[in-house]
């Protein structure tokens, strides 16, 4: 799989404790959205236990001239550095990576299920989708703490003017603590679901985010009788 060194071209604050940043996009780079890179830090000034590499989807589509990761910055060795690397630093990359991309063949509906930054491969396949005119009809339900946590969240409501065949359902699981928010709250859940699509039976289901949240979204897609071959989910392994 190609390797390279990229540079860092610009970071940003895009939610609560979460950054995007921005890598050079090297030539003839091609991904699918959805996908993911490896990334490791070129001998950085500390590391930990869990070494200097992680994975990340891309969370930019693949027409955008750069090429953008989203993160929430916890306090490991990895991402402390990351937060203070000089623009224009050089970071190796791997790939890209991965399946979880919407099928170029299948007509039939695609439900996007995000825990909170689960969002980054659906931010990639929604922006592609709606620049290609895909003709699918794309359904978002993104779930998060507080609206603040939210990354894309602004973005991802404006896309809607511009893609009719795409639906955002966005919930809040704790916005008691939080600005006003007056849309649904609680996890995301059977009759969100079948309020947005009607039969639950008709979509290929994407599920995203904490191994605990895709497991949790699974089984209550199983018990709603959504068949697991019906079901494609991306586990960012890291997080609880
Ligand atoms: C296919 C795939 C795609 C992914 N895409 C993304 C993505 O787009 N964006 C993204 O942010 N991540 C993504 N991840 C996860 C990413 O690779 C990292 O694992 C994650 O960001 C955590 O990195 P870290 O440096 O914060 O913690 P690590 O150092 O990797 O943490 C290792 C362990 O320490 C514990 N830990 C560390 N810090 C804390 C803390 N503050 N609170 C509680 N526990 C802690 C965790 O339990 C974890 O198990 C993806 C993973 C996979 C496998």
């Amino acid at each position: 799989m190609p390797s390279f060194n990229v540079r860092l071209k610009n970071r940003q604050e895009i939610a609560a404790a979460t950054m995007a940043f921005l890598l050079q996009k090297p030539a003839n780079f091609q991904f699918k959205a959805g996908q993911t890179i490896d990334m490791t830090l070129i001998d950085p000034p500390e590391t930990d236990g869990e070494g200097n590499t992680r994975t990340f989807t891309i969370a930019s589509p693949p027409h955008a001239s750069e090429l953008a990761v989203a993160t929430r910055m916890r306090d490991t060795a990895f991402k402390r550095t990351l937060r203070k690397l000089a623009l224009g630093a050089e970071i190796k990359i791997d790939g890209p990576f991965g399946d979880f991309t919407l099928s170029a063949t299948s007509t039939r509906p695609a439900a996007f299920l995000a825990g909170g930054i689960g969002i980054t491969p659906f931010r990639s396949i929604i922006l592609d989708a709606t620049r290609q005119k895909v003709s699918r009809r794309l359904f978002l339900f993104y779930s998060n703490r507080r609206p603040e946590d939210a990354a894309f969240l602004e973005e991802l409501e404006g896309t809607r003017k511009e893609n009719p065949n795409y639906q955002l359902v966005a919930t809040m699981t704790g916005p008691e603590k939080s600005r006003a928010w007056s849309g649904p709250t609680g996890y995301i859940n059977q009759k969100m679901l079948a309020d947005a699509l009607g039969s639950l039976s008709g979509p290929i289901y994407y599920l995203a985010g904490p191994p605990g949240m895709v497991a949790a979204m699974r089984q209550m897609l199983a018990t709603a009788g959504v068949s697991d071959d019906d079901i494609r989910t991306e586990e960012f392994a890291g997080y609880e």
